[in-house]
């Protein structure tokens, strides 16, 4: 029995908002996404809204024209500022308060309908924003098979460091740097040392990549010095979105050792808009475990909570369209699916690792998964691994090839959660394209 389920996520609900009762949405009234967005062509401040459909429920007018029911008044002060950080910070309370709220107000049925009508915003018509300032953001490398793989590229008779399966490997990446889906960057240049070479070059990155993650934002922060123990940890998780840690592989080969990943990841990364909260995520929780003969968690990184929930069902896809298959019309193809279910440590202990020597995390700060790859050869969550390094070209079905991205590529991720008894939910889109 799931205890994380209420009543939030009967798959029988429906709601006024028509768009969110289609069985393709990824915003049905079960998940109930947070974001921030501009209406289209008005010069004003962010708004927090809600997606619901392929509506956004604006929460700024929400707050203004609905006699919403006392208990949850008191939270809306700052989604109605748009400030989205002072709400995270709230915690898991104020959240599900918020939820259960909103719930009942979209369903189907609810006296607050006429007013909630007029706080509408179709999707189509609104410019999403980055959710909320970024502190700081870190990427983890949680995604085993990425490792492995990517590992015995550059290390043959050495795939996978003898750490891997004790520490969840991590650094400390760039924030300045992350957009909102719908970006587009500059490809970058810097020094590349071609294997034969004896000396780097000054040069536009030929082995340009993405890869396929979660990122997860933090609500509550913690004192400096405070750890935070894993079975606190979800605590302090505010919700989810895909992000698309953007790599120049020339670049890192040349820059990654001693101190890891530097100019090759720092020009930019992109995320999705929809936060989906731990809330929506709950009825795709399972059970969490290493594979069976490897070493057990220290018990720092371990609980009984994490092993009965600790994983998450999230269905992963990359797609890809070139500007060619734009000019024709061809629609965007799958490159790859993959699931957060193959991760080999849990958010819960991506916090729990990344506070214990005493680091504060704040509410905002931004924690990459890592690349997440499934076990089998076509589930690469980058080019890297599905080229093998850039060996084996993919034909893309416009007939040509990529080994690494070409200028005016765009790179969609997307992901859902599907459970027998639950209604499916989606995160929407994590669109990125590379200029010249
Ligand atoms: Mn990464």
């Amino acid at each position: 029995m799931n205890l994380l389920v209420d009543t939030t996520h009967d798959p029988a609900l429906t709601s006024w908002v028509a768009s969110a009762n289609d069985p393709g949405t990824d915003f049905p009234l079960q998940n109930l996404p947070l974001g921030a967005f501009r209406r289209a062509g008005i010069d004003e401040p962010v708004r927090i809204g809600v997606a619901i459909g392929d509506q956004v429920l604006d929460l700024r007018l929400a707050a203004e024209r609905c006699p919403w029911p006392d208990g949850i008044t008191d939270l809306l002060p700052p989604l109605a500022a748009g400030d989205l950080n002072a709400f995270m910070a709230l915690g898991a309370d104020a959240r599900r308060r918020l939820r259960a709220a909103l719930s009942a107000a979209l369903a189907e049925g609810s006296e607050l309908a006429p007013f909630l009508e007029l706080c509408l915003v179709p999707q189509a018509e609104v410019a999403m924003q980055l959710p909320c300032r970024v502190g700081d953001y870190t990427d983890f490398y949680t995604g085993i098979h990425h490792a492995t793989t990517v590992g015995r590229l550059f290390r043959p008779d050495n795939p996978l460091l003898p750490n891997y399966k004790w520490v969840p490997i991590g650094y400390h990446g760039r924030a300045s740097s992350i957009g909102v889906s719908g970006q587009s960057f500059r490809r970058p240049h810097g020094q590349i040392k071609r294997p034969d070479a004896d000396a780097p070059v000054f040069a536009a990155s030929q082995r340009l990549d993405y890869e396929l993650e979660l990122g997860a934002f933090v609500g509550p922060g913690n004192a400096l010095g405070e750890p935070v123990p894993i079975d606190r940890a979800e605590e302090h998780l505010f919700g989810v979105v895909l992000l698309n840690d953007w790599s120049a592989r020339d670049i890192q080969a040349w820059e990654y050792q001693p101190l890891g990943p530097f100019l090759s990841k720092n020009f930019a990364t992109t995320i999705s808009p929809w936060i989906v909260t731990p809330e929506a995520l709950a009825p795709f929780r399972r059970p969490f475990a290493h594979p069976p003969g490897d070493p057990a968690p220290l018990p720092y990184l371990d609980s009984a909570f994490n092993r009965d929930f600790g994983a998450i069902d999230i269905t992963l896809e990359v797609w890809l369209q070139s500007a060619t298959m734009r000019a024709r019309g061809l629609p965007p193809q799958r490159l790859t699916r993959a699931n957060f279910l193959d991760a080999y440590w849990t958010l819960a202990q991506m916090i729990a690792h990344h506070t214990v020597g005493g680091c504060n995390l704040q509410s905002g700060d931004l924690l990459g998964t890592g690349t997440q790859s499934g076990p089998q050869p076509g589930q690469g969550g980058s080019l890297l691994e599905l080229t093998a390094g850039g060996r084996q070209p993919l034909t893309l079905d416009s007939g040509e090839t990529r080994t690494f991205l070409e200028d005016g590529d765009t790179v969609i991720l997307r992901a859902h959660c599907e459970a027998p008894g639950a209604r499916r939910i989606g995160f929407g889109e994590c669109v990125g394209t590379v200029r010249g």
